[in-house]
């Protein structure tokens, strides 16, 4: 099969790290109808993961999407996030319904800690996050933007297992001390701003190895991730580079095309916020 194919991708070809498709579609700054149609969109093409947040203001607009859609509920892995003001305990044991009530289901597949700053406090916000774990509203307790100091702290302090860390990753930031890390307490490693933010197109390595294989640049990034074992959610209001996206999965890369990727020396991290663990 050639990327071309995406009538013939079903979502079963789509492989899952434990248990979490490995390909989902992002809504960061998806709003609205754009949104809601963008979620409809990509269940209706095969994904079977959806990530949003308190933060992006459309978990509304993403239930409706996957309302509309032809897909069950079921069949969808749901990823929320509780934002850094949220993390007093009470405040998440509050806002964590809040989502699930937006989003119009019945529980959550994750639930993130979106940043490990502001509210947060290891013990009180764990802590909330079990009580949910145990209640059933939440299927899986995840971390986002944690070093391995703050991966470490919370392993150790949450009952319920650590199923994912959510961080920025792609080939000009390949994290291999945070996939180090997560792989060492058998945490997957979901991988945000896949594409780098679209800067992933204007990449020389990426451009040539995209050209030899006939495909976009954007495919190639995403393979690479794949390659690596790490979970993408690109996100995008486009229907083609929603499908294009998707066409990822059929893209094979050869041994020399990653070591091409691995030997990458630019960087470019593109969400880098004062209160991030790493400043
Ligand atoms: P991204 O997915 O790397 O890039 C999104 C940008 O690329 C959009 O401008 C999109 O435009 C464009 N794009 C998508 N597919 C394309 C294609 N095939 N060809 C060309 N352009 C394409 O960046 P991101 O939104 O920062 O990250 C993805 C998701 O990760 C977010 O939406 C969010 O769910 C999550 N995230 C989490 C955190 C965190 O702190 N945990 C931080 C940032 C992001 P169109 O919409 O027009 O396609």
């Amino acid at each position: 099969m050639t990327p071309d194919d995406v009538d013939s991708i079903d979502s079963t070809m789509c492989p899952t790290a434990s248990t979490i498709p490995m390909l989902g579609l992002g809504t960061w700054q998806a709003s609205n109808d754009d949104c809601t149609a963008a979620v409809q969109t990509a269940l209706e093409c095969g994904y079977r993961h959806i990530d949003t947040a308190q933060g992006y203001d459309n978990e509304d607009a993403v239930g409706e999407g996957i309302a509309a859609s032809d897909v069950d509920r079921d069949d969808i892995f749901l990823a929320t996030k509780v934002s850094s003001s949220n993390l007093a305990h009470e405040d998440i044991l509050e806002t964590a319904r809040e989502s699930v009530d937006r989003l119009g289901v019945e529980s959550v597949d994750l639930l993130y800690v979106h940043w490990p700053s502001r509210a947060y406090d290891p013990e009180g916000t764990l802590s909330a996050f079990d009580q949910l774990y145990d209640e059933g509203l939440i299927e899986n307790v995840g971390i986002s933007n944690f070093e391995p100091e703050q991966i470490e702290q919370a392993v150790a302090l949450c009952d319920a297992p650590i199923l994912a860390n959510q961080v920025e990753c792609h080939p000009l930031l390949p994290q291999e001390h945070i996939r180090d890390a997560c792989a060492n307490y058998d945490i997957e490693v979901v991988a945000y701003s896949p594409l780098a933010r679209g800067s992933i197109v204007d990449q020389p390595e990426i451009q040539e190895i995209a050209a030899k294989h006939n495909v976009t640049e954007t495919q190639v990034s995403l393979a690479w991730l794949h390659e690596k074992g790490v979970t993408a959610i690109p996100k995008s209001v486009t229907p083609e580079h929603i499908r294009d996206n998707w066409r990822s999965l059929t893209l094979d890369l050869e041994q020399d095309d990653i070591n091409r990727i691995d030997a990458i020396d630019e960087t470019s991290r593109e969400v880098d916020p004062s209160f991030a663990p790493w400043n």
